[in-house]
């Protein structure tokens, strides 16, 4: 049964842009699934309407059965990363890293531990006093996955979180986010047009094109097809 299950979603913008025709996608617990596609083929989009970020313009989004297009997105149990990372800029890492918490009126004594576990799983111990300007584009993207997973989401969705990164970073990362995957077991939907990375990370692989899903499956069965 998938955990996450995407049901006939399809989206036209208000000015008419057709960005999605109707998407079935069925996403399994605890596994990360990579959208790939060029530019404009429609995953923000889709991402966005699981993130409760954009409304679909018709179809079904369930998690674990329940319907959720219609929850705002505080309700939906998500944690997100962009590729712009938004930390606050006047908060050091660990404000940044305890702000979901403090929002959930969580108890000093969680939100003091979580924010020391978030560190140690990032290995951002050293920088956590340290404001956002003060932090590589890389420590800000890792600063950014802790912020996210701090409030131990259900969900985390992460659009083209190493996009903004130069090369080695981009490589670095990118090995350090597929470590990370495997360790934590939660369910991830992974947008990027980069190939590379969708193969370092990906459990599986659905390939987008002009608002359609053209292929799906496991980067051996996408890449090494004989
Ligand atoms: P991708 O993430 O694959 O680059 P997007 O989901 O961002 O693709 O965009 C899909 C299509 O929808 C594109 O044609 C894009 O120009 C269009 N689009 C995205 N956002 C909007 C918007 N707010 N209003 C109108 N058209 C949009
Ligand atoms: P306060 O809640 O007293 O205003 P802050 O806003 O400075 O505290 O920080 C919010 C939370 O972030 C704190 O409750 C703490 O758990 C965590 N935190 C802040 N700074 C650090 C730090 N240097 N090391 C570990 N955790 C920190």
């Amino acid at each position: 049964k998938p955990y996450i299950h995407i049901h006939e979603v399809h989206k036209t913008y208000p000015d008419g842009t057709k960005a999605l025709e109707p998407i079935h996608l069925e996403i399994r617990h605890g596994e990360v699934l990579v959208l790939l596609g060029p530019s404009g083929c429609g995953k923000s989009t889709l991402l966005r309407m699981i993130a409760g970020l954009e409304q679909t313009s018709g179809g079904s989004i369930t998690v674990n059965g329940e319907e959720i297009s219609h929850l705002p997105p505080e309700k939906r149990d998500i944690g997100l990363v962009f590729q712009q990372y938004a930390l606050f800029p006047t908060m050091t890492v660990a404000q940044n890293i305890a702000f979901g918490m403090k929002l959930r009126k969580k108890s000093k004594q969680e939100i003091q531990k979580k924010v020391q576990d978030m560190l140690e799983l990032m290995n951002l111990q050293e920088l956590k006093d340290r404001k956002p300007a003060q932090l590589s584009g890389g420590q800000q993207q890792r600063a950014a996955v802790a912020r996210a997973l701090a409030t131990e989401p259900k969900i985390l969705l992460m659009d083209e979180p190493l996009t903004a990164l130069d090369a080695k970073l981009k490589e670095y990362l990118r090995i350090e986010l597929a470590q990370l995957f495997r360790k934590l077991n939660i369910t991830t939907v992974y947008v990027t047009h980069d190939q590379v990375e969708a193969m370092a990370t990906a459990d599986r692989i659905a390939v987008m094109d002009k608002g359609v899903i053209r292929q799906i499956g496991t980067p051996k069965e996408i890449y090494h097809q004989p």
